[in-house]
C-alpha cells in the first residue's frame, strides 16, 4: 500500500496541495498517496488522530490550523519553534514532528526561482500574522540590510519585531510610518488581498528596481500588485512560486527527496490561465 499524506485545513477543497504532491511523486518515483482532508474548526486533533490511526504517514497544514499544528507536536524543528505555527507534520510511532516550511519557501522562490538575491536589500515586510511570523528568521538569514514590518495593528508588528531582536535589528510600526522610507523589496503577508482590499501605502516607498510580492495568488492581479505596477515596479510576483516550494521543502521532509518545481509551477501558473 501507497504511503499515506494529507493536507489539513478548513476550507481545503480547492486546496492545490494533492496536485503539486502527485506530481511530486511522480516525478521522483516515489510511492505516496497525498489527499486534501477537511476537519472540523474544532475537530483538528481528532483529525490527526484519526490520520495517524489510518497509518498517515505525514501531513501539511494550512489555515486555521498552524498554530494548533504546533502546540501538537511532541517535537519541533529550530524553525518551527521560531514561527511559532507549523505547516509540516511527520508521524512516526507516538511523536509528532513539526516543521515549518513556508520561509524557506517564500526565500526560495524568490532567489531561485526570481533570481533575486536578498542579501544587502531593504526588506519591506507588511502584516504581522503567522505567515508573517514564519518568514522572518529565513529573511534575516539571508543578510538583507534592513527589516522593517508594518501592519494596520502597529503594536503586533512592534511585538513581532522584538522577538526576533536576538537575531538582527527589526524595526516596526503602521503603514504610514514607512512614509520616507524606500525599499527595494516590498513582501505583502497580509490578508488584505483576499477581501479585495488596496494598503494604505504612502507613495514612493518603492525604489528603483524593486520587488514586489504577495504571498497571495489567484487568476486575476491582487490588489498589492497592481499598487505596485501603479507605483512603477516592474518585477512583481504572487505566491504560486512559494506555494510550491513549501510543498517541495515539505516533500523533502518527509521522503529524503527534493523534487524539481519549475515544471510543476509552470503547470499551475497555466492552468491558473496566467
Ligand atoms: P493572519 O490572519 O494570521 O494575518 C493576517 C494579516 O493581514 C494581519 O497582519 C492583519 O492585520 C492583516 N490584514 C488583514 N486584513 C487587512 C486589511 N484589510 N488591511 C490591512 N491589513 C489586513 O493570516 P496569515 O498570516 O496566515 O496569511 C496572510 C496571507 O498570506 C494570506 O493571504 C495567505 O493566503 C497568504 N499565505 C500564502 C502562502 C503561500 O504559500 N503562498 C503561505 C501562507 C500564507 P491586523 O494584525 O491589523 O489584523
Amino acid at each position: 500500500m501507497s504511503d499515506l499524506y494529507c493536507v489539513f485545513g478548513n476550507p481545503i477543497a480547492h486546496s492545490k496541495s494533492p496536485a503539486i504532491h502527485a506530481a511530486f511523486a511522480a516525478a521522483t518515483g516515489q510511492d505516496m498517496h497525498y489527499e486534501a482532508r477537511l476537519a472540523a474548526v474544532d475537530g483538528f486533533k481528532p483529525a490527526i488522530s484519526e490520520f495517524v490511526a489510518m497509518g498517515g504517514k505525514g501531513a501539511n497544514v494550512t489555515v486555521p490550523f498552524k498554530e494548533e499544528a504546533f502546540r501538537l507536536a511532541t517535537r519541533l524543528s529550530e524553525r518551527a519553534s521560531r514561527a511559532g505555527a507549523v505547516n509540516t507534520l511527520a508521524f512516526n510511532g507516538t511523536e509528532i514532528f513539526g516543521d515549518n516550511t513556508d520561509g524557506a519557501g517564500l526565500v526560495r522562490d524568490i532567489v531561485h526561482n526570481l533570481g533575486v538575491s536578498l542579501a544587502g536589500k531593504r526588506i519591506l515586510l507588511l502584516g504581522a500574522g503567522g505567515a508573517s511570523r514564519g518568514v522572518i528568521a529565513p529573511l534575516l538569514a539571508e543578510r538583507p540590510a534592513s527589516l522593517f514590518i508594518a501592519n494596520r495593528s502597529a503594536g503586533k508588528a512592534e511585538a513581532l519585531a522584538a522577538s526576533f531582536a536576538d537575531m538582527a535589528t527589526v524595526n516596526a510600526g503602521n503603514f504610514a510610518k514607512t512614509e520616507d522610507m524606500i525599499f527595494d523589496l516590498v513582501i505583502n503577508a497580509t490578508s488584505a488581498s483576499l477581501s479585495g482590499d488596496a494598503l494604505p501605502l504612502p507613495n514612493g516607498i518603492f525604489a528603483e528596481g524593486c520587488v514586489a510580492y504577495d504571498m497571495m495568488y489567484g487568476q486575476s492581479e491582487t490588489p498589492f500588485l497592481a499598487q505596485a505596477r501603479e507605483q512603477g515596479v516592474v518585477q512583481r510576483a504572487d505566491g504560486l512560486g512559494m506555494l510550491v516550494e513549501q510543498a517541495a521543502e515539505a516533500f523533502f521532509v518527509w521522503r529524503g527527496v527534493r523534487p524539481a518545481t519549475r515544471q510543476v509551477l509552470a503547470d499551475l501558473r497555466s492552468k491558473l490561465g496566467q
